[in-house]
């Protein structure tokens, strides 16, 4: 068998990588104005915003798995033009693997591209709207790590997972997606309030009759197809679809094999050590994270901030370069800051208030410190309004899978 060559006009299958506004920016700044005396960060830095590893759009080479060197561009395969290589070499070494499911995938794009041309695309834009949809979702801020994350705690499963468009006022069940998506509209998921995700294990879109009642047989085909692939490894990749209408109103969806980033399953990993438990090896790998994650600059920063909310919070004094004696509220101030580098919500119930004794128990999101008082937190209760805590007032709480946060 020989090995597909790579034409001259192969589209790009390269995507930018989508950066939105930092939410982490504005709150760190406000430490620093808090802090003033202390950092002696310009005022112009205040512009150029962190940035976290956030609304990633991993898009690498199915062989050597290196995104594509700057400037460069992947290329399709040939034949099914839709798997991507950075080169003519990796596509040679990858074709053993990839000639199994080939022929399945020039299938699906040659049927995806029918039902485009029918609905009066063309040909050419074809690439393009794949690509302005996976982009559409992946600009929303958290969601490429809410999936990620849900991805990884059922890895074990082979999940499926479907991010789709329903309009706010839609009725959503779980078992109506094709159908509510004929009337879902491009505008609406501009702010990501009617995004919706489901998972599947493995054993339901597997074996499960009603699948195709939901599904196509040939989506069925298609996950066993990726998943079934010896190079398919449970613990570096996932599968996930996304649909909605595109500009023209006509009903689209991208499935893709991605791959996880361990800086996002780390922080995840963190956060949960920091919110059961008060051990010192959590302040140093949350420390650590950071320092991963950021510029030095900007990890210095972060971390003499952090420095000084222990003080603040316990008296407790840490050197540069040291980190700080834990402790419940540093814990918790630590994980919020993680959860807000990734946009993802931090589920609270509020504990132990006695001037407000009747808001114990009661549930919310935080939203950032409190501009007003920076020994306060904001968090939104789960009636819509707002409260000002300290972190010593709230404990994680877990609500199953993480979700991105929703900032209005
Ligand atoms: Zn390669
Ligand atoms: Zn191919």
């Amino acid at each position: 068998m020989r090995a597909t060559s790579l034409p001259h006009n192969a589209q790009s299958a390269h995507e930018k990588e989508t950066r939105c506004t930092p939410g982490g920016a504005a709150w760190i700044w406000n430490c620093v104005q808090v802090f003033g005396s202390l950092h002696k960060r310009k005022v112009d830095d205040s512009a150029a915003p962190m940035e976290p590893p956030r609304q990633r759009t991993i898009v690498a080479c199915t062989n050597c798995w290196k995104p594509p060197a700057p400037g460069d561009k992947l290329k399709y395969c040939g034949r099914c033009e839709t798997e991507s290589y950075c080169s003519p070499h990796c596509a040679k070494e990858g074709w053993a693997e990839h000639k199994l499911v080939c022929e399945g995938m020039r299938k699906a794009r040659k049927s995806g591209l029918a039902q485009f041309e029918a609905q009066g695309g063309r040909k050419q834009d074809f690439n393009q709207r794949t690509r302005d949809i996976t982009t559409r979702f992946d600009k929303l801020p958290g969601f490429t790590n809410e999936i990620m994350l849900l991805a990884w705690t059922h890895r074990g499963d082979s999940p499926f997972i479907h991010a789709f468009v329903t309009n706010q006022g839609d009725d959503w069940h779980g078992t109506t997606t094709e159908c509510l998506l004929s009337k879902r509209t491009w505008q609406t998921s501009l702010d990501g309030s009617g995004v919706r995700v489901e998972m599947m294990p493995g054993s339901f879109w597997d074996e499960d009759p009603r699948f195709p009642n939901i599904y196509s047989e040939n989506l069925r085909g298609q996950l066993r197809e990726r998943y079934g692939r010896s190079t398919f490894c449970p613990n570096k990749q996932y599968v996930r679809m996304v649909s909605m209408q595109d500009s023209e109103g006509r009903p689209a969806r991208v499935t893709t094999t991605n791959y996880f980033d361990d800086k996002v399953v780390r922080g995840a990993e963190i956060v949960e050590a920091l919110t059961t438990a008060t051990k010192a090896e959590d302040l140093v790998d949350a420390f650590a994270w950071f320092e991963t994650v950021y510029s030095s600059s900007d990890a210095h920063d972060m971390l003499q901030d952090i420095r000084h909310r222990a003080k603040l919070l316990s008296g407790c004094t840490a050197q540069q370069g040291s980190v700080p004696v834990p402790s419940r509220a540093l814990n918790n101030e630590v994980a919020c800051r993680i959860f807000d580098a990734l946009d993802l919500a931090f589920d609270v119930c509020l504990i132990g208030l006695r001037g407000a004794g009747h808001l114990n128990g009661r549930q919310g999101v935080i939203h950032g410190l409190d501009h007003k008082n920076y020994e306060r937190w904001k968090a939104q209760l789960d009636d819509g309004t707002y409260v000002s805590v300290k972190a010593i007032n709230f404990e994680r709480i877990r609500l199953g899978d993480y979700k991105r946060i929703f900032k209005p």
